[in-house]
């Protein structure tokens, strides 16, 4: 089976004008969402998909802005949470009239499977998308509409979705799961008429649109000659946005569920230096990029000076990417290899260095021999994410449990254990851990709305009690 996490654009202009150079400029700043490939949809035409970055294809940009002229489009950036990174498995997918780009994990896609005759496939050439898009479009000929299609869906399905489709008779819907895993926007660019959703405001600022509101949970928005028409397809009381997505996915300048995300990283930084106030520190360093506001943060909250001690070689081949979701170990190895330590900085100081998150520990291993050999005199880490230790079925690549830094191999453990087996891991001579509790306080969102199963492995949000997979049985590598 295929997964995705992704990010997702629909676009619609009611005054005609041809939206392909607006969504390849929003799939662009969703770029940090997905870097193995890319894609978009226009009425009645097979989708047009590309490996690697948006970015590359700009020799063809002149032909798919002439070739695919239209006044409504999807698009879509991937990486992939389940199978390999090949075209086919790019998004978005055609099924009959019904094209589709999906951001987020279908759980119980074997099961949901059956439902549309099929149980056959395999890893390596099967998606979830693909399978939610066949049922979908079986349910909206039986029920007569999209949104009593999906009222149904979204009781067969498990797991979390923000899709966004095109019909060959030119409607742009966007539809967001019921617990509002993965974030969604709705913004208006008034000088086209022209709506867009997209799964961050970055894609909105990129086109010069006003972000107008949060996409709710369960709600399904339609673009079409009528302009926008809004139902409702659940109306689930809690909601379970992401955590990770304000540590770390989610671009900076973006504003998510009424916070903007450099905010509320900087604010989480400040929450942090009262629950590790390390005074005899020298220095405050940030792994780049996304923690580098947290350690602002940090900083300043602590009366500890802040300093670049660690730069990314931007110049390198995989050096502006980013580790964590890369699909390749070895890939990941060869972007640690490109943050460079400052000696002339690190040189005999005790440093804080602050990260967004600690999953699989090859990024801090890297980074701690990296600060050791620039002359460290003590290293301190401290996390903005808690110890994650379970894996996420709701769209974010942490597949396995052995391949977590905190795995115990079924031993029992105490967060103090935990943590110290961690840091004696990496090499740090201190490491600190955020709470849920804190974190939640920091970025200004009730605890209770948020998802932060991948470090208690409560899977109650989700309805599921997973059966724990390998990356193999996963991925199909
Ligand atoms: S399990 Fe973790 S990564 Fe997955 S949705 Fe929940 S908080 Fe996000």
């Amino acid at each position: 089976m295929v997964k995705e996490n992704c990010g997702v654009v629909g676009i619609f202009s009611l005054s005609g004008t041809n939206v392909i150079p607006m969504v390849i400029d929003a799939l662009r700043a969703l770029q940090h969402r997905g870097q193995e490939a890319w894609g978009i949809a226009i009425p009645n035409k097979p989708p047009l998909k590309r490996l690697g970055l948006v970015s590359d294809a700009s020799s063809e940009f002149k032909t798919i802005t002439k070739e695919y002229a239209s006044p409504s489009v999807i698009g879509h950036v991937r990486y992939s949470t389940m199978g390999r990174s090949t075209l086919e498995n790019a998004q978005p997918l055609k099924v009959k009239d019904l094209c589709i780009a999906h951001n987020g994990t279908i759980a119980n896609v074997q099961e949901l499977s059956n439902l549309v005759g099929g149980c056959s496939f395999t890893p390596q050439t099967s998606s979830d998308t693909l399978v939610a898009a066949q049922r979908l479009v079986a349910l909206i000929s039986e029920n007569g509409n999209m949104v009593k299609a999906l009222s149904v869906l979204k009781n067969e399905m498990v797991g979390s979705y923000c899709f966004t489709f095109i019909t060959d008779d030119n409607s742009v819907y966007a539809a967001r799961d019921p617990k509002g895993f993965r974030p969604m926007v709705l913004g208006y660019k008034e000088i086209d008429n022209t709506y867009i959703v997209a799964s961050e405001s970055s894609a909105l600022s990129a086109v010069g649109a006003e972000m107008q509101r949060n996409v709710d949970p369960g709600e399904l928005i339609r673009l079409s000659k009528n302009g926008m028409e809004t139902e409702r397809f659940s109306d689930e009381p809690t909601h379970a946005h992401c955590s990770f997505e304000f540590t770390y996915f989610a671009h900076p300048s973006s504003n998510m569920e009424g916070t903007n995300i450099y905010v509320a990283r900087k604010n989480i930084g400040k929450f942090l230096a009262r629950k590790f106030p390390i005074k005899d520190a020298d220095l405050v360093i940030p792994v780049p990029d996304s923690a580098r506001p947290a350690a602002l943060g940090y900083a300043q909250e602590l009366g500890v000076p802040f300093d670049e001690g660690l730069l990314k070689d931007r110049y390198s081949k995989k050096g502006p990417l980013r580790s964590f979701i890369e699909p390749h170990q070895s890939d990941r190895i060869e972007i640690n290899r490109w943050i460079i330590p400052i000696k002339e900085i690190i040189d005999g100081q005790h440093v804080i260095v602050i990260d967004d998150s600690l999953v699989r520990g090859t990024s801090s291993k890297a980074i701690i021999k990296a600060l050791r050999r620039a002359g460290a005199k003590k290293i301190s880490m401290v996390i903005t994410y808690p110890p994650i230790k379970f894996p996420c079925y709701a769209g974010i690549d942490f597949p396995s449990k052995e391949e977590l830094a905190t795995f115990s191999d079924g031993k029992e453990m105490t967060l103090e254990e935990t943590t110290e087996m961690v840091r004696q891991s990496i090499g740090a001579d201190f490491l600190g851990y955020n709470d849920a509790d804190n974190l939640a306080a920091a970025i200004g969102i009730p605890k209770d709305s948020m998802c932060f199963t991948c470090s208690t492995g409560n899977y109650d949000s989700l309805g599921i009690t997973p059966e724990f997979r390998s990356r193999i049985e996963m991925k199909g590598e």
